[in-house]
C-alpha cells in the first residue's frame, strides 16, 4: 500500500533540516527521508579513538545572519580558533593577526614582514566594498583574482591572501565570485570561526532534535514521479504520494533525481593526526606564505589548541587539508607530512593517522556573477533546495531551505 503525506523532504543536510523546521513551526505535517545512516549531509561527525573528526575540515562562523537568525549558538558551546594565521615564510613562521581580537600579536604582526604599505593598501581596497554592505553590485562581479590585482594587492601579502582564501574556498585559481569571497571577508571580519563542543554534527543535530517526526534514515529516494498534482516518491520497498515534494539533496544526486545537468563541485582532502606533542602552540590556521608553496597542503592547524573537546585529555589533534580537482595528483600522506612538518617547523614523526577524509563535492562552484536568488520550482514541480541554489556556504544551505519552506507555503492548498 502506498502512504501518503502532506509534504517530504529529501535529504536531511542543513538545507532540508531548516525546510522542515519551519514547515514544522507553521504547522504543516513534513516527512525527511535521508539516505544515509544519520543527519548532516556534509556535516557529518565521527568519534574515534576518544578525537572528534569532522568529515573534513570546516568551521562554524555564528556572524553567518542564518546562523544568528534559526540557530542556537550558545547552546553548540563553540570553541573558536585566534583571529590570525600563522605563516611559513622562506626563514621563519610569521604572525598575521587582526589587530582588535589579538592585541596581544600587533607587534608580531607589524614585525611579520609580511605588512609592506603597497600591499596593505592593496588589500584594504580589496577588502573595504565588504562592508558597504551585502549585494552591492550585482552587475559588476569578477573572479575573485582580477578583483585583487585591481586592488593592487600583491607581494607576499597576496601570496598569504590566495592561500588563507583558496583553503576557504576550495579553489586556488580566483575563479570564485569576488562578491561571494567579500560576503565572507565580512563574516570573517565580525565573527570568530569555531568548533561546537560536541563537533561539527552537533549543528544539524541540533535542527533535527527540534523535529517531532525523526527524519527517517538509511532512506535513499531511488526516483520522485509526478501524480496527479502530487508526487510519488520511492525508496527501497517504500512508497509515498505526497503533496509537495522539496528535493534537498546535495548537488549532484540533486542534479541525478530532477534530471538536471550535474554541476561541477569543488573537493579537498584532510588528514586528521594525533600527536602526544603539540606542533605549535598557535590556536590559528597555519598556511604557507612562499611562492612557490612547498607542498600541496592549503592549510593546516592543531585543532585540539583551539577546540580542546576533540581531543582526549594530554593528547592533540591536528588537520591538514588539500585541495582536490582535475588534473591535480591526490596528495599521498608522506606528501602531507612533509608539508605539515613545514608549515609547522616541527617533525611529524610521532604523529599518528586518525582519518583520512577524500570529499570530492565538498563545494559547488560559485562562480561570478554572483546569481540572484534561483527560482526554486524544479522540472517536474518539485521544489529544490541547498546550498547549490544559494550560496556555496552553511549560511546558504540555511537561507536556502527556509526560502524552499515559504515556496511551499506559498502553493494553493
Ligand atoms: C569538507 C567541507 C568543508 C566545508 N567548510 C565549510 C566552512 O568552513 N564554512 C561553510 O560555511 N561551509 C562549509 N562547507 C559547506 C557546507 O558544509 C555545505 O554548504 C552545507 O552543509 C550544504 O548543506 P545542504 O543541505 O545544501 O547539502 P548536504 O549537506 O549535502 O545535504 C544533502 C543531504 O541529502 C541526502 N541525500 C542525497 N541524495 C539523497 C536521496 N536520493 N535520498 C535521500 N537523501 C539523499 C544526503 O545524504 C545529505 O544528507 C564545507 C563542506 C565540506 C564538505
Amino acid at each position: 500500500m502506498t502512504d501518503a503525506c502532506d509534504v517530504l523532504v529529501v535529504g536531511a543536510g542543513l538545507a532540508g533540516l531548516q525546510c522542515a523546521r519551519d514547515l514544522q513551526a507553521a504547522g504543516r505535517e513534513v516527512l525527511v527521508w535521508e539516505a544515509s545512516d544519520d543527519v548532516g549531509g556534509r556535516i557529518r561527525t565521527d568519534r574515534i579513538d576518544g578525537f572528534l573528526v569532522d568529515r573534513g575540515f570546516q568551521v562554524l562562523n555564528p556572524a553567518y545572519p542564518a546562523v544568528r537568525r534559526w540557530v542556537d549558538v550558545e547552546a553548540l558551546a563553540l570553541q573558536t580558533f585566534g583571529a590570525g594565521l600563522r605563516v611559513r615564510r622562506r626563514d621563519s613562521l610569521a604572525v598575521l593577526a587582526h589587530p582588535v581580537r589579538e592585541p596581544g600579536l600587533i607587534l608580531r604582526t607589524l614585525r611579520s614582514g609580511l605588512l609592506d604599505l603597497r600591499s596593505v593598501a592593496g588589500l584594504l581596497r580589496w577588502a573595504t566594498p565588504a562592508f558597504a554592505g551585502p549585494r552591492r553590485h550585482p552587475g559588476s562581479d569578477c573572479p575573485l583574482r582580477d578583483a585583487l590585482d585591481r586592488a593592487g594587492c600583491s607581494g607576499e601579502l597576496r601570496r598569504v591572501v590566495d592561500q588563507f582564501l583558496a583553503g576557504v574556498l576550495l579553489e586556488d585559481e580566483g575563479s570564485t565570485s569576488n562578491e561571494f569571497a567579500l560576503q565572507l571577508v565580512r563574516v570573517f571580519a565580525t565573527g570568530v570561526p569555531g568548533l561546537p563542543r560536541d563537533g561539527m554534527q552537533a549543528l544539524p543535530r541540533q535542527l533535527a532534535e527540534q523535529l517531532t517526526t525523526p527524519v527517517r534514515t538509511s532512506t535513499r529516494v531511488a526516483s520522485i514521479t509526478p501524480d496527479g498534482g502530487a508526487a510519488l516518491v520511492a525508496a527501497g520497498e517504500s512508497r509515498i504520494r505526497a503533496r509537495h515534494v522539496v528535493l534537498a539533496a546535495d548537488p549532484v544526486h540533486s542534479a541525478e533525481l530532477s534530471g538536471s545537468d550535474v554541476p561541477a563541485m569543488k573537493g579537498v582532502l584532510t588528514h586528521w593526526f594525533a600527536a602526544d606533542e603539540a606542533p605549535s602552540g598557535a590556536d590559528m590556521l597555519h598556511v604557507d606564505g612562499r611562492a612557490p608553496a612547498g607542498g600541496p597542503l592549503v592549510n593546516a592547524a592543531v585543532i585540539s589548541n583551539a577546540a580542546p573537546s576533540y581531543a582526549p585529555a594530554g593528547r592533540h589533534l591536528i588537520q591538514a587539508s588539500a585541495l582536490l580537482g582535475p588534473g591535480r595528483p591526490v596528495p599521498t600522506e608522506d606528501d602531507v607530512r612533509r608539508h605539515a612538518a613545514e608549515l609547522f617547523s616541527s617533525s611529524t614523526a610521532g604523529w599518528e593517522l586518525v582519518a583520512r577524509h577524500e570529499v570530492p563535492h565538498a563545494l559547488p562552484l560559485q562562480p561570478p556573477p554572483l546569481r540572484s536568488l534561483q527560482p526554486l520550482e524544479g522540472p517536474s514541480g518539485l521544489i529544490i533546495c541547498g546550498d547549490h541554489r544559494e550560496a556555496a556556504s552553511i549560511n546558504g544551505a540555511l537561507v536556502s531551505g527556509h526560502r524552499a519552506a515559504l515556496a511551499v507555503l506559498g502553493r494553493p492548498g
